[in-house]
């Protein structure tokens, strides 16, 4: 157990994470324009994505696939039937003035990540939904001193936003979810999990309540964007949390931002509510219906992903649990260490893999 020692004696973080993964795919999840990251602003917008006015969606079938195959990748219920809404709200870059996402039946369903921990435990965390939606376009306040760009590369994009149930307890716990989730998407292929493009970005959200209590209210930071501001941003999120609630306070719930430079969170709006975003089904969008069959040909596409591999790693090979997970956490080092261990002694390859080879790639 990992508590915090306050004032007035122990208390335990609660964190869910909602990460958004942008699909690996050519075309935008309703348009063709292209997706390639550090293109010159503003040249890979079709009209549906600066949503002219008479414009219609159309779905890209390659997307939906990518989402089934995570949703599939992270053993999660997959939806025969669900549905594309609009949630509307106002920004500059956002011109339509909605987002098409999915709400109340999202594609994806329940799931689980196993998550490897130093210690060689491993802890489940449930995830909740996958949902599809369209990025929106970035605004660029400080090329100009009066006045903002808009950006709409980015405005259509598919992105899969992923929901945990609230099942971490420590910024540690949270560390190895996002790098288990990103080693199974890089693994399918459907995400390239770089969180400095921000193609994952995460928002988390943090409570505290007494060991075993009821859930405290949570605050939710706002696109954190790499695994060590994620640690620094629950870990100061939770003392400030406590530091309130035992002067006698209650926490808001809010939305708050990360500063990376000060290591603080900052409040930023008091939490919306999903009523106001008047969240209903797009006109211009048919549901998306599957037959079980589509679904099980794409199950037959997926690789051997890490948590088998590690365990046949252990079996076929006699290395330890330890050493196997490394030489799973990537794909492509996996790869190499059964090349290198083919007619070799599988505990030499791994230290060879793991100490000279490393090494070698670090220079
Ligand atoms: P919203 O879009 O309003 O943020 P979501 O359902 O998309 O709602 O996400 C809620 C996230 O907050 C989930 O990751 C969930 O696990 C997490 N969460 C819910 N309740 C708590 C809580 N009391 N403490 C910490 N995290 C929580
Ligand atoms: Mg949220």
């Amino acid at each position: 157990m990992s508590l915090i020692k306050g004032e007035t004696g122990y208390w335990e973080t609660v964190i869910g994470l909602e990460v958004h993964a942008q699909v690996v795919s050519q075309a935008k999840l309703f348009s063709g324009a292209p997706t390639a990251f550090g293109a010159e602003p503003n040249t890979q917008v079709s009209l549906v994505d600066a949503a002219m006015p008479g414009m219609l969606p159309v779905i890209n079938r390659y997307c939906v696939e990518q989402a089934v195959r995570t949703g599939l990748g992270l053993k999660a219920r997959i939806n025969l039937h669900s549905v594309f809404d609009r949630k509307n709200y106002f920004y500059a870059d956002l011109p339509a003035g909605y987002q098409i996402s999915q709400y109340k039946q999202p594609v994806v369903g329940e799931g689980a990540i196993v998550l490897d921990m130093k210690d060689g435990e491993n802890r489940e965390v449930g995830i909740e939904r996958l949902h599809l939606e369209q990025d929106a376009g970035k605004s660029l306040h400080d090329q100009h001193p009066t006045q903002s760009y808009i950006d709409l590369n980015r405005a259509g994009v598919a992105l899969m936003e992923i929901v945990s149930k609230p099942d971490m307890r420590n910024a540690d716990e949270a560390a190895a979810y996002l790098t288990k989730l990103r080693s199974i998407l890089r693994y399918l292929g459907t995400c390239d999990g770089n969180m400095e493009e921000g193609s994952m970005r995460c928002d988390v959200n943090v409570s505290v309540r007494r060991p075993g209590g009821e859930l405290g209210t949570r605050c939710e930071i706002k696109n954190v964007n790499s695994i060590r501001f994620v640690r620094q941003a629950i870990e100061y999120e939770a003392r400030r949390q406590i530091g309130i609630i035992e002067d006698g306070g209650t926490i808001d719930q809010e939305t708050r931002l990360f500063d990376a430079v000060r290591g603080e969170t900052r409040s930023m709006r008091s939490k919306e509510e999903a009523h106001d975003y008047r969240y209903f089904p797009d006109p211009d969008l048919l549901p998306l219906e599957f037959d079980q069959a589509y679904v099980d040909d794409l199950a037959a596409t997926l690789p051997e992903l890490p948590d088998d591999k590690k365990a046949r790693f252990v079996r076929d090979y006699g290395i330890s649990v330890y050493d196997a997970g490394v030489m799973v956490a990537e794909r492509e080092t996996a790869e190499f260490f059964e090349a290198v261990a083919k007619g070799r002694d599988p505990k030499l390859a791994v230290n060879w893999v793991m100490g000279d080879f490393f090494a070698m790639l670090n220079r």
